[in-house]
C-alpha cells in the first residue's frame, strides 16, 4: 500500500471513535455542553438505549446563527483560545471535538436560539454531510437531536450492548450529573417512560433523592467544611455520603467530581472506602457524591481522551481532604439504623407507632440515663449514646443475646459485639492517654512456627503499641511480659497465637497497626458458644451502646440484627 492522506470522511469517522464510543458517551458530551451553556433546565429523552434517538433540550445561552456551522467543525470551540487557557478553564468542554464527532456518525440536528435574539437557527447534518443553516423559530436555548447512531459504522453498532444496558449506562451518567448540579432541573425519559426528575431547587439532598431515590436521599449526610485544624489548604470538599446502612455490591454510586467534572480516580475511591472502613461488610461499597474544588492550575484536565480522568498537582492533599471530609460526615451518621431481619421485605420507615413503643418501665430498670464511666469522662467529651437503650432478655445458642428496644427485637452476636467494644477500646487508649498494660507475674514463653515467627517480627512494634509487651527470644520463641489491661479471663498463650495466625493471612485494617488492633480485638473477645450471665450480657450491651460504630465488628461483620415491631405485627397478622 502507498501512503495517502485520508479523506475527511474517514478522518471524521476515526476521530469519532475516540470521543463517542457508545450512546452514553454522546449523552455525556451533549450534557456537558448544556452545562457549559449555563442552563437551568436540561431534559433528556432517549429511545432504544440512545441508538435510535437521543434528544437533549436546554435553556442555556444558545448558539448564534452565524457560528452554528462552526460548532460542527473539528477543533472549533468557544471555550478556549490558547493552550494556556486550560489553567483558567471553568467549562467542561475545551477540545471542540464532540459535535463534529457525533455529526460524523449520526443524523444530527441542532435547533438553537440565543435568548436575546428574536430568531433561531437550525442545522442538520446527515452522517457528516451538513446542510446549510436555516433561520427558524426556536425556544431560547438549544435542542440537539441525534438519530441512528453508528448506522454508517456497522462494526461499531454490532458491538453495542442491548438497548436496556445502554439505557442503564445513560441513566447512571445523567443521575450523576443531576446529583452534582442541584441548581439545575434534570429530567430523563427512556422510551417515553420517565426515569427520574430532580427539582433544581439547589438542595443537594433533594437532588440526590431525585436522581438516586428516596432511600439514598434519606441516608445522605451532607459533607460540611472541615474544622480549621483539619482543613487542607487549597482543597475544598462538599457533597454527601450515605450512612453505612445504604450500601451497594458495586462502586458505581461512588461519584467523584472535580471542579464540576465527573471523573474516575482509584486513589480517591480508595480514600472514601477507607473512611468507611469497618462499617461495611466485605464486598459492599459506599454510596457517595464527593465534589472537590481546587484551583484550575492545580489540576490537569487534558490527560484522557474522554476527559474522565484528571491529574492533580498534589494528589496526596486531595486524598487527605476527601478522607477527612468523609470521616467527619460519617461521624454524624445516625447510629440506630440496623440491618433488619424480616420474613418479608420491609419498605416502611419507622412509624409514629414504632417510635412511641416503650419498654414497660417495671421490667426495664434501664430507662434512667447511666452514670458516665469516670474513665470515659476523664479522657473524652461525654460519649453520646450510639444505640437506643436495650433491655437484655436472654441468650440463644450460647451465642446471641436477645434484647428489646424501642424499635423491636434485637439479636446481638456476642462475639462480634465484644470485638467492636475491644477494638474501640484499643484505638481509644492509643489515641488518648496511652495503653494500660497488665504485667504477667511470670513472663510467658511461647514457641512459634516459622510462619508465625515471621509475622511476629513484622508486628512487634504494633503489638507493643496496642498494649502487649513482647520480644523475640530467638529460635522461634517469644516472651510475653505484659498484655493490654483490657484483656481479661482468656488463655493468653492460645489467643496470642491466634492473633499471629490471622495476621499471617495479611491485614484487614487501614494500616498494619490497625490490622493488629482488629486481630487482637477479635481474638481476645468473648467467643460464640459461651454462656453469659444476665449481668455480663447487660454489661456487654451497655458497652456496645457506647461505641462509635456499634453496628459492625472490626472485620465489618454485623454485630446485630433487628426484627421490627412492624415485622412482628405483620407476621402475627395484627396489621
Ligand atoms: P467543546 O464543548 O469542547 O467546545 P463541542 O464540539 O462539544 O466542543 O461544542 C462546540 C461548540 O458548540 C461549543 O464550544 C459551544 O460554543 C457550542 N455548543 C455546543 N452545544 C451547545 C449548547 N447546548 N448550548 C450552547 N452552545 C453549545
Ligand atoms: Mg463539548
Amino acid at each position: 500500500m502507498t501512503i495517502q492522506i485520508l479523506t475527511n470522511d474517514t478522518i471524521g469517522k476515526i476521530a469519532a471513535g475516540e470521543v463517542v464510543e457508545r450512546p452514553s458517551s454522546v449523552v455525556k458530551e451533549l450534557l456537558e455542553n448544556s452545562l457549559d451553556a449555563g442552563s437551568s433546565r436540561i431534559a433528556i429523552d432517549i429511545r432504544g438505549g440512545g441508538v435510535d434517538a437521543i434528544e437533549i433540550t436546554d435553556d442555556g445561552c444558545g448558539i448564534p446563527q452565524n457560528e452554528l456551522d462552526l460548532a460542527i467543525q473539528r477543533h472549533a470551540t468557544s471555550k478556549l483560545k490558547s493552550f494556556d487557557d486550560l489553567d483558567r478553564l471553568v467549562t467542561l468542554g475545551f477540545r471542540g471535538e464532540a459535535l463534529p464527532s457525533i455529526a460524523a456518525v449520526s443524523q444530527l440536528s441542532i435547533r438553537t436560539r440565543v435568548p436575546s435574539n428574536a430568531g433561531g437557527a437550525l442545522l442538520e447534518v446527515d452522517f457528516g454531510d451538513a446542510r446549510p443553516v436555516v433561520t427558524t423559530g426556536a425556544p431560547a436555548g438549544t435542542t440537539v437531536k441525534v438519530r441512528d447512531l453508528f448506522a454508517n459504522i456497522p462494526a461499531r453498532r454490532k458491538f453495542l450492548r442491548q438497548a436496556s444496558t445502554e439505557a442503564g449506562t445513560i441513566g447512571r451518567i445523567v443521575a450523576a450529573y443531576a446529583a452534582a448540579y442541584p441548581d439545575i432541573q434534570f429530567t430523563l425519559h427512556s422510551d417515553g417512560r420517565r426515569i427520574f426528575v430532580t427539582d433544581g431547587s439547589g438542595d443537594l439532598i433533594s437532588a440526590a433523592a431525585g436522581a438516586f431515590g428516596v432511600d439514598v436521599g434519606n441516608a445522605a449526610i451532607t459533607i460540611e467544611h472541615l474544622d480549621p485544624d483539619a482543613e487542607v489548604p487549597g482543597v475544598n470538599v462538599s457533597g454527601w455520603v450515605c450512612a453505612p446502612s445504604v450500601n451497594r455490591s458495586h462502586r458505581q454510586q461512588m461519584l467523584l467530581f472535580v471542579n464540576g467534572r465527573w471523573i474516575q480516580n482509584r486513589q480517591l475511591t480508595f480514600a472514601i472506602e477507607e473512611a468507611y472502613h469497618s462499617l461495611l461488610m466485605v464486598g459492599r461499597h459506599p454510596v457517595a457524591l464527593i465534589d472537590i474544588r481546587v484551583d484550575a492550575r492545580a489540576v490537569d484536565v487534558n490527560v484522557h481522551p474522554t476527559k474522565s480522568e484528571v491529574k492533580f498537582a498534589d494528589e496526596r492533599s486531595v486524598f487527605r481532604a476527601v478522607q477527612r471530609s468523609v470521616h467527619s460526615a460519617l461521624a454524624r451518621a445516625p447510629r440506630d439504623e440496623l440491618p433488619r431481619i424480616g420474613f418479608s421485605p420491609l419498605p416502611e420507615r419507622p412509624t409514629e407507632r414504632q417510635a412511641g413503643f416503650a419498654v414497660p418501665e417495671v421490667l426495664s430498670g434501664r430507662n434512667e440515663p447511666q452514670p458516665e464511666n469516670p474513665e470515659e469522662t476523664r479522657t473524652t467529651q461525654i460519649t453520646p449514646r450510639s444505640l437506643p437503650v436495650l433491655r437484655v432478655l436472654g441468650q440463644v445458642s450460647g451465642t446471641y443475646i436477645i434484647a428489646e428496644g424501642p424499635e423491636g427485637l434485637y439479636l446481638i452476636d456476642q462475639h462480634a459485639a465484644h470485638e467492636r467494644v475491644m477494638y474501640e477500646k484499643i484505638l481509644g487508649a492509643m489515641q488518648s492517654s496511652g495503653v494500660d498494660r497488665q504485667p504477667l507475674l511470670d513472663p510467658m514463653i511461647v514457641e512459634l512456627t516459622p510462619e508465625e515467627s515471621s509475622v511476629f517480627e513484622r508486628s512487634i512494634d504494633e503489638l507493643n503499641q496496642i498494649g502487649f509487651e513482647v520480644e523475640s527470644f530467638g529460635n522461634g520463641t517469644v516472651v510475653i511480659r505484659a498484655v493490654p489491661a483490657i484483656v481479661v479471663g482468656v488463655d493468653i498463650r492460645e489467643r496470642f497465637r491466634l492473633i499471629l495466625a490471622e495476621l499471617t493471612a495479611g491485614g484487614v485494617g487501614t494500616s498494619w497497626l490497625d490490622s493488629v488492633a482488629i486481630s487482637a480485638a477479635c481474638h481476645t473477645s468473648i467467643r460464640a458458644n459461651q454462656q453469659l450471665s444476665l449481668q455480663e450480657m447487660r454489661e456487654l450491651v451497655h458497652q456496645l451502646e457506647r461505641t462509635r460504630h456499634p453496628r459492625a465488628c472490626g472485620h465489618g461483620r454485623p454485630t446485630m440484627l433487628l426484627m421490627s415491631q412492624v415485622d412482628l405485627e405483620k407476621q402475627f397478622s395484627r396489621r
